[in-house]
């Protein structure tokens, strides 16, 4: 391997991930990032890592799949989870943060690192040898999507979802809208919460059902990622799906009636001042003037003013098992590697690990060391196995799930205790794994930090 520093491609959470782990293992890196000179449809500002729709990196509960994965984050040692960490914000047993502060931390955090050099610009064609991470998002620019389906032989790596409207906090009626987190978790009064009762609930449904979506493109034919679906796509798999899913109102009680509502929208802060709550589960493809009329029949947002509207872009992806093998290496070069949602995989929490992965597994190769591969049991090395082995027919990018990980060998009965062995397990492979010779730990220690779980 003839270049001993590292091209990391993209400054978004996978992209600066990777530098971070990289140049923590002493190895130099140039960190490309298109912006500002070159927007995206989507990020506001130049800083690295800006989050462009929720503010959330959900549960840190290890219970729950999504917490699980940044507990192991934690214990490699994160720079992505430290920042958020250091930007939280109250929302129940979510990692929510203020997305400014976030992304001026983790900007700080890189530009102070002495082995990374970030230069502000596109990188058009995949650079043509040395060790190089593509990190560059779903909404990788048109020149290198180009260059990258020279290579990967597809000849389309783009699909399209969609995100949530904000609401301006002084426009929401504080009479209706009632503060709680479902079941008092956090704080217990994370959310605002609109209450609908059956009636208002029927009249939105209806509403919505004949509501004016954007029109179709081509790009619309392909498939929207399931996990993300726009509310309108919801509400046409039947009447109730919105209240079982984005709506339900479970762990839920009106104040004003003492009773739970038939269904519920609920808001989640989005800044730290708390004057901008953004819409949970509202993703929608719907137009402006459309959503805005919908989005005022709910009781609470009569008066709403809205900071987003919802939308839908673009979200390139390559076709990973096809692509890549389990270190997130490239299958015909060894030194190209991809990270973040463009290698196949979905989320905040698993584009950061990822990038970590690829940043780890590039400076093991310039030192002429085997990249990391992760025990099964731990969620790190479920996502390395199933972007390298899912079915590569109708792949779509993967959330981190409890399902990805092998079965306990002796399974307790009841869900809630499985989850907790198999966290456990993982907890344990991963700390053996960590202090086994074949993990290089980080020169930069942030681990007495994430100990804090
Ligand atoms: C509109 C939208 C809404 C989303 N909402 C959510 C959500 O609510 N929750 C969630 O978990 N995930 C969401 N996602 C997915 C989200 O993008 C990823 O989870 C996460 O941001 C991926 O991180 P990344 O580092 O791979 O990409 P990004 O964070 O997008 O970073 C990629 C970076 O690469 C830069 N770049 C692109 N091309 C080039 C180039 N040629 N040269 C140099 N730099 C380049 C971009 O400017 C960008 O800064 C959403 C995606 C989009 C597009």
């Amino acid at each position: 391997m003839a270049r001993s520093r590292v091209i990391v491609v993209g400054g978004g959470l996978a992209g600066s991930e990777a530098a971070w782990q990289c140049a923590c293992r002493g190895v130099p890196v140039s960190l490309f990032e298109m912006r500002p000179q070159t927007p995206t449809a989507v990020h506001r500002t130049d800083r690295l890592a800006e989050l462009v729709c929720s503010n959330s990196f959900k549960s840190l509960e290890t219970l729950n799949a999504h917490g699980l994965l940044k507990a192991e984050l934690r214990l490699v040692g994160s720079l992505i989870i430290d920042c958020a960490l250091d930007a939280r914000l109250p929302a129940g047993a979510a990692l929510a943060v203020d997305r400014e502060a976030f992304a001026e931390r983790v900007t700080t955090r890189i530009t102070g690192h002495p082995l990374i050099e970030l230069e502000r610009e596109e990188v058009a064609e995949i650079p043509s040898a040395g060790p190089t991470i593509l990190a560059t998002g779903p909404l990788c620019s048109e020149r290198l999507a180009e260059s990258i389906c020279g290579f990967t032989g597809q000849d389309n790596l783009a699909f399209y979802d969609a995100i949530s409207p904000i609401i301006d906090g002084d426009t929401i009626d504080r009479e209706v809208a009632f503060r709680a987190s479902r079941y008092g978790k956090g704080s217990g009064d994370d959310y605002l919460n609109c209450p609908l009762n059956r009636s208002d609930y029927e009249r939105f449904y209806d509403a919505l059902e004949c509501a004016d979506a954007a029109e179709l493109h081509d790009f619309d034919r392909q498939l929207l990622f399931e996990g993300c679906l726009p509310i309108e796509e919801l509400a046409r798999r039947g009447r109730d799906t919105l209240r079982f899913g984005p709506m339900k109102p479970v762990g839920l009680t009106d104040p004003r009636t003492g009773r739970r509502p038939w269904a519920v929208v609920q808001l989640r802060q989005d800044n730290l001042a708390a004057t901008h709550w953004s819409m949970v589960g509202f993703q929608n493809r719907l137009r402006f003037a459309e959503q805005k009329r919908l989005f005022r029949m709910i009781p609470g947002l009569q008066r709403a003013e809205f900071v987003r509207l919802g939308m839908i872009h673009r979200n390139c992806y390559i076709n990973s098992p096809r692509i890549l093998r389990e270190t997130f290496q490239t299958r015909r070069r060894d030194d190209l590697l991809f990270a973040g949602q463009l290698s196949g995989v979905e989320g905040y929490t698993e584009s950061t690990a990822s990038g970590m992965i690829a940043g780890i597994g590039a400076a093991a190769l310039v030192k002429g060391h085997a990249p990391p591969v992760f025990p099964p049991q731990t969620a790190l090395g479920s996502l390395q196995r199933y972007v390298a082995h899912a079915n590569p027919e109708n792949y779509q990018p993967t959330n981190f799930a409890f399902g990805l990980l092998p079965g306990l060998e002796t399974p307790p009965k009841s869900k809630r205790e499985r989850r907790k062995a198999t966290a456990a397990r993982a907890i344990r492979a991963l700390g053996t794994y960590l202090k086994s010779v074949a993990f290089e730990p980080l020169a930069v220690d942030l681990r007495p930090r994430a100990a804090g779980l």
